[in-house]
């Protein structure tokens, strides 16, 4: 049993942000060598709407191939009840909304409010058909709002655990630091408890590990992350997209904290990745340095 379980994101909030599209075999061929490492859980795609991210167009495809690999948990994003629809039909085990607790960043992404994104995921889960998560985005900072008071995350996180599965935070756009981590994660999970499940950080200023770490040391024990730190922000030339799934993965194995991961293996479908799309920028110091 891992003590520490990790969601590879990469082909989700990975692709979706790179400059460069992954073939539909070849993104079944990387989920393939994600999940022969160890990785139980994968967040394989997002049902949003094609014309707006051609890169997530076979999200469906991919979803029902994933399906077939025996204890994967096939996880599918979806910003409203249609691509939740979208992800029940195509067989998905766990759909993430994100519900951003910046009021600009919501109106943007999802064209709602937060109170308004809070009632679509709320019909979703009296629909059923799929494990739900609620995801609190920009939770610690927004590129477009600046500061994100810590209340309205609070009253988002509680809102969604009246019928969410569960709840995560997250970095969206990378502003958080260690100390703010513990402080917010320690006041959601006081509200809502063991509901408050995932942390979700991005690595755009090299605080990925740092606050991986402090969201462990507050209790938490489920990270997303993308092998490579694929994905990066248009806005931050060089910057990494989730933490690193290669560096996190080796940061709690050498903790002797087990993730159920295979770093030799995990080596290997990078190498898948990195030949699929060979111009886009990977990251990740392990990988670099290989185990000691
Ligand atoms: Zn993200």
């Amino acid at each position: 049993m891992s003590q520490v379980h990790i969601c590879e994101v990469g082909p989700r909030d990975g692709l979706q942000n790179a400059k460069h599209m992954m073939p539909t075999a070849a993104k079944k061929a990387w989920i393939g060598a994600l999940a022969a490492a160890g990785l139980e859980e994968i967040e394989v795609g997002s049902f949003v709407p094609p014309k707006l991210i051609p890169a997530m167009a076979d999200t469906a495809e991919v979803v029902r191939h994933s399906l077939k690999i025996q204890n994967l948990k096939v996880v599918a994003l979806a910003p409203n009840v249609k691509g939740f629809q979208r992800a029940v039909e195509a067989g998905a085990h766990k759909v993430t909304f994100p519900v951003s607790a910046s009021r600009k960043h919501s109106e943007s992404n999802v064209r709602m409010t937060p109170e308004q994104m809070v009632e679509e995921v709320r019909k979703c889960a009296q629909l059923g058909g799929a494990e739900i998560e609620g995801a609190v985005s920009t939770a610690f900072g927004c590129t477009m709002q600046g500061a994100v008071p810590e209340d309205d995350v609070v009253k988002i996180a509680v809102s969604l655990a009246q019928f969410c599965d569960a709840v995560a935070l997250a970095d969206t756009v990378g502003y958080a630091n260690p100390l703010q981590v513990k402080r917010i994660f320690s006041r959601v999970k006081k509200e809502i408890g063991d509901k408050l499940e995932g942390a979700h950080f991005h690595n755009t200023r090299g605080l990925g590990l740092a606050n991986a770490l402090a969201a462990y040391e507050v209790g938490v024990r489920n990270f997303d992350s993308s092998m490579g730190g694929l994905g990066g922000c248009p806005f931050a030339p060089g910057a990494s997209g989730n933490v690193i799934t290669e560096d996190l993965v080796f940061m709690f194995e050498s903790m002797g904290l087990s993730t159920g991961i295979d770093l030799e293996k995990l080596f290997a479908a990078r190498k898948i990745l990195v030949e699929a799309i060979p111009e886009e920028p990977v990251y990740g110091h392990t990988p670099l340095a290989c185990l000691p």
